[in-house]
């Protein structure tokens, strides 16, 4: 047998890459799924994006590109953030890469070394404590509770889990999979902690710009929180880019320039010529991406409607993000099932509808006693969320 590197063990993974792929098995042998298990988007990239990257590819942006990216999308993306983050950065604060992902191992390579312990939360995106444990760290989950519109950030669940060897925070403020999100209060809570405690903060800010109503806040915009927090910024969701791989790092210099090295290691640059793509989608008629957001929107409402007209099902509705997280725990009970598993996979097999658990967002913590399952609905017409949710409550009245 093959010896592989110990640290392999402590490699963790996206589950619900694992769900999407079952979900498919179960449609390629002739039955109708109703896909809500993944946090991609079955909308197209705005036009503009599109042309201006063919355009690209035509002109001969096909060679690498500065390890970092091109200058003028440094730029662009420094005075875009800027604009909604109060911030003053610069090109030198912007390290562009392949996708919002790889922000999340190059903040923990740069910042945190074996031993060293890092808050992320749970529930919360799996690859943060896959990350922190992967490079020898030590992953300490604190966690949300529900409120009367939303779930709510658990500032103590944070604060009594900060020790001397506390070094890094994740903050993944407007967040997956609960549709989360801090008051400025909270925020400002966190700002506190942070001088306090002498700590860095990884502020994961994948769905900044997926919001309906109001508008969303950064930690970053508080006083001296420019120093310690590193955004991770994805084209991804906002400009249903998914599958293209364009993100950013954007951070305090000396940082970046780390990241700059790790790049270079890593992947030498990110994609070029969809970099110019990506000029056009934040410079050019904003249309189309509000578009996404308003076909976003009419889904959760949709899906949010649905839910709580289900007996023994509790869903709030979230501003931001395009994930629901509902309390299953009575149609569970109603249904006899006691396991997520058993559940989830009752779900796919008899009426075809595919979601993630709360399983798949880390280890559940011992004062949980209620049961949630998270629903994408990013990747699923109004018609079928209508069709598949349909038959989740005849099936829970059946
Ligand atoms: N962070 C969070 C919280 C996410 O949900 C995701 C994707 O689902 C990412 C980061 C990664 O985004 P990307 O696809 O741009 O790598």
């Amino acid at each position: 047998m093959t010896k592989l590197a110990d640290r392999i063990s402590r490699l963790g993974t996206e589950t619900a890459f694992a769900v999407s792929a079952e979900a498919a098995a179960w449609a390629s042998q002739g039955n109708k799924v109703y896909p809500f298990h993944l946090g991609d988007l079955n909308l197209p990239t705005p036009s503009a994006v599109v042309e201006a990257s063919f355009k690209a590819i035509k002109e001969g942006k096909t060679g690498y590109c500065p390890n970092v990216g091109i200058p003028q999308l440094r730029s662009v993306l420094a005075e875009d953030i800027n604009a909604s983050h109060d911030t003053g950065y610069t090109m030198e604060n912007v390290a562009l890469q392949p996708g919002g992902k790889p922000t999340i191992a190059k903040f923990i390579m740069t910042l945190m070394n074996p031993g060293d312990e890092v808050l992320y939360p749970n529930p919360g995106y799996p690859i943060y404590e896959s990350q922190i444990g992967f490079h020898g760290g030590k992953a300490v989950p604190y966690t949300y509770v529900e409120g009367k519109d939303n779930f709510e950030f658990n500032i103590e669940s944070l604060e009594q889990n900060i020790t001397p060897s506390t070094r890094l925070l994740v903050l993944n403020d407007l967040q997956n999979p609960m549709g989360a999100e801090c008051s400025p209060q909270e925020l400002e809570k966190v700002a506190e902690l942070v001088l306090k405690h002498d700590l860095y903060v990884l502020c994961d800010e994948a769905y900044f710009d997926i919001r309906y109503e109001g508008k969303s806040r950064s930690l970053v915009s508080l006083p001296g929180m420019a120093e310690r927090c590193v955004l991770l910024y994805t084209f991804s969701k906002k400009f249903a880019m998914t599958g293209w791989r364009l993100g950013a790092t954007i951070g305090p210099k000396e940082i970046i320039d780390v990241v700059a090295k790790l790049n270079v290691n890593d992947e030498s640059c990110p994609n070029h010529f969809i970099q110019y793509g990506a000029i056009a989608g934040l410079t050019g008629d904003q249309t189309e991406v509000k578009q996404i957001l308003r076909t976003l929107k009419e889904r959760r409402d949709t899906a949010v409607d649905i839910l709580n007209s289900i007996e023994g099902v509790h869903c709030f509705r979230p501003n931001a993000t395009f994930y629901l997280f509902p309390n299953v725990t009575g149609l569970m009970r109603k249904k006899g099932l006691t396991t997520y598993e058993s559940f989830r996979k009752a779900a796919l097999t008899e009426i075809g509808v595919s979601f993630c658990t709360r399983l798949h967002f880390g280890r559940p913590l011992t004062s949980e006693t209620n049961f949630y399952i998270r629903l994408a609905y990013s990747g699923i017409d109004v018609a079928d969320i209508q069709e598949g949710l349909g038959k989740l409550k005849a099936w829970a009245e059946s």
